[in-house]
């Protein structure tokens, strides 16, 4: 049987090559020739560093990588609609289908035991192939590169879902705390749903620095004890309509609140900590509504890949470097060390 290579994280910031049988489709399941897969805030957070996961975060030793994207290479039988050579997303959570999150398309919120996230409970994209439900597959328009529909499958998807949540739209003007990855998605995907002024927050150097050259904000702010006192002079004294934070800090979370206009509305999709804030003079007297928003659904996936396309948007303007597949432990070490845009491992590469 053939053979590929395969990217596994035992924890402690280490990386291992193992070598794996080249998988062959089951019914409904596709084959896919990995083209890039890149990493998240969350595989280091909760697998590169230490295991910390039970429930959707328990990793199980599998193939890591949960933003693939890749082109159709074997079809398993009873496959209804995807071909050799289609270029595709992979949503990253396979879910049993039957549930009533599956039927909504929130596979993540899937509550059967069968639920599998690949890179998580089951084989992921750091492979030169990956097994898949054709379910779970989402079309690519011609004029997005792999990379881009890496950083749709989890980032730019999960930024979306929070984006069409809170209705952002030409009526807003939009912040976003946290100049991640997710931070710089939130900008440019706000900017494509029409949203006026663009200002972004950030306490790295590096981060400030690469929405700055990247142009994906108006006004790009490193966070201090002024910052609010800055945002609210840049938006006629009010704050802004519709703000998300991807920060996650207990700070950042409260510039969130803070910085929302009256009767705007704020996202949470940062992830961790903890937040203090004072109801009555934070939210309850401001009319301010407050949303949770945890990744995407597969429909919403869709939209969002079409919009890319049509708006000629280009989320692989936030990769900041590409490594192949056998760099793999320098992909995750530099993103790590969190100094850099978003980070791809593209097999093809050498
Ligand atoms: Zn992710
Ligand atoms: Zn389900």
């Amino acid at each position: 049987m053939a053979k590929m290579t395969g990217v596994v994280l035992p924890g402690n910031s280490t990386v291992e090559f193992r070598e794996f049988d080249i998988p062959e489709p089951g019914h409904g399941q596709v084959l896919l020739k990995i083209k890039a897969s890149s990493i998240c805030g969350s595989d280091i957070r909760a697998i590169y560093r230490e295991h910390l996961g039970k429930g959707p975060e328990a990793y199980q030793g599998v193939i890591c990588g949960h933003e693939p994207c890749g082109q159709v290479a074997k079809l398993g039988p009873g496959v209804k609609r995807f071909k050799e050579g289609d270029r595709v997303v992979v949503y990253h959570i396979s879910g049993c289908g039957l549930c009533h999150d599956c039927r909504m398309g929130y596979q993540i919120s899937c509550s059967s035991p069968h639920r599998a996230a690949y890179g998580w409970q089951r084989d992921g994209g750091n492979a030169e192939y990956m097994l898949t439900e054709e379910a779970d597959l989402v079309l690519m328009p011609d004029s997005m590169t792999y990379a881009d529909g890496a950083l749709c499958a989890c980032g730019f998807g999960t930024c979306y879902e929070a984006i069409e949540r809170i209705q952002v739209s030409g009526k807003d003007r939009f912040l976003a705390v946290g100049l991640g990855p997710m931070g710089l998605a939130a900008l440019m995907l706000a900017k494509g749903m029409g949203a006026t002024k663009l200002i972004g927050v950030d306490v790295v150097d590096e981060r400030i620095e690469l929405a700055k050259k990247l142009g994906v904000a108006d006004l790009v702010l490193k966070a201090d004890d002024s910052t609010l006192a800055k945002i609210k002079d840049a938006t006629d004294g009010l704050g802004c309509e519709s703000v998300v934070d991807c920060s996650g800090a207990p700070a950042g979370r409260l510039l969130s609140i803070q910085a929302t206009r009256q009767w705007g509305k704020v996202a949470f999709v940062g992830e961790g900590n903890t937040v203090e804030f004072e109801p009555s003079r934070d939210i309850i007297h401001n009319q301010i509504t407050v949303y949770g928003s945890w990744v995407t659904s597969v429909p919403h996936l869709e939209e969002l890949v079409e919009k890319i396309g049509r708006w000629d948007m280009h989320p692989d303007i936030t990769v900041t470097h590409t490594f192949p597949l056998n760099k793999a432990d320098e992909a995750y070490d530099l993103m790590d060390q969190g100094k850099c845009g978003k980070v791809v491992i593209a097999p093809d590469e050498s």
